[in-house]
């Protein structure tokens, strides 16, 4: 089946979905994007949306700050994402990627009130991200993570991704899975495109929102069920980069790299290097769950076979398929 992608309100096939050159998300950042995660449960025949809702509340979250409009009610927007992921047919593991941006500028300059507000959303199909079965070498990075009075990290804006992905890469050309990145103060903030939980005295530890991280959601997923499910104390603190080197566990999370165990940074081995055992638990009870398994979470999972959201007022064009 051909592509289909969401252009505002419009499904057509990927061969029309274009943007304008002057396009101020383009030219200049202006966009704010989530990354969403969609599972294939085979029993059901069905495909669960992680947390749409969620990601779609940050999605607004973002666009706010950039003095963006999104189109229409969050519930309006998960039926819109759902109906794109029916429509393209798959029936596996699939990613999700709405973008909310600035279209063509009414005048020139950096007045972000002076450009269109669009969107747009596409989605394909998505295997791992990080390796899980392994453990990770991670290395902290030498680019620090942007202030959040110099552009904000808890948004997911298109522009300030050219700081993780500095990162990302110098970490990658070292030799390292993934890098670690420290904020502008010299303490613990984040992973390239994931937040870092440790494990110190039994307890799990995760820097806290005023750390410049971007709160994720799979982060605040892995508090709620490691408190429920597994009785744990976690704890949101600042943690120092020589603090990194004598942890007992260590992993990465999110969306895309859901829960990567981490065996070394720096050179300097976690534990024995092997995936810890409340690392292990989590991925497993985080395995269980995205896929629509756990009914006590099931709420967490939008279905993409069937109408869950009716939303009678918006007028959805037909599926365009060659
Ligand atoms: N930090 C950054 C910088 C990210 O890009 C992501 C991925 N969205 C995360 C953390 C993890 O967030 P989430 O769990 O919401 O995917």
């Amino acid at each position: 089946m051909n592509e289909v992608v969401l252009m505002g309100d419009k499904y057509v096939p990927s061969s029309e979905a274009t943007i304008g050159v002057r396009t101020m998300g383009f030219n200049s950042g202006w966009s704010v994007f989530e990354g969403i995660r969609a599972y294939w449960n085979d029993a059901e025949e069905q495909l669960f949306v992680f947390r749409l809702p969620e990601h779609l509340e940050r999605l607004r979250n973002s666009a706010a700050i950039l003095h963006m409009e999104l189109p229409g009610t969050t519930m309006d927007l998960v039926e819109r994402c759902r109906g794109l992921l029916e429509r393209n047919g798959l029936r596996e593991d699939s990613y999700l990627r709405p973008i909310a941006y600035k279209g063509l500028p009414i005048k020139l300059g950096v007045n972000l009130l002076d450009a269109t507000d669009e969107f747009l959303a596409y989605c394909f199909p998505q295997g791992r991200y990080l390796p899980t079965e392994r453990t990770l070498h991670v290395g902290v990075s030498s680019w620090v993570r942007i202030q959040d009075n110099a552009a904000p990290a808890r948004a997911k804006i298109g522009g300030t991704y050219v700081n993780p992905a500095l990162a990302k890469t110098d970490g990658l050309l070292q030799g390292f899975d993934d890098s670690l990145m420290l904020t502008s103060e010299g303490t613990v903030a984040e992973g390239t495109t994931s937040n870092l939980f440790v494990v110190v005295g039994g307890e799990l530890v995760t820097p806290p929102s005023t750390e410049d991280i971007l709160v994720g959601i799979t982060r605040g997923t892995i508090m709620e069920i490691a408190r429920e499910e597994l009785g744990l104390t976690v704890r949101e603190r600042v943690i120092d980069r020589s603090e990194l080197y004598s942890v007992q566990e260590a992993f990465l999370c999110g969306t895309g790299a859901e829960i990567a165990s981490i065996g070394r940074i720096d050179g300097r081995q976690i534990a024995d290097g092997t995936i810890g055992t409340i690392t292990r638990r989590l991925q497993e009870l985080y395995a269980g769950i995205v896929h629509g398994k756990n009914p006590k979470y099931r709420h967490w999972c939008t279905p993409v076979h069937q109408n869950a959201y009716p939303t009678p007022e918006l007028e959805l064009s037909d599926t365009v398929v060659k």
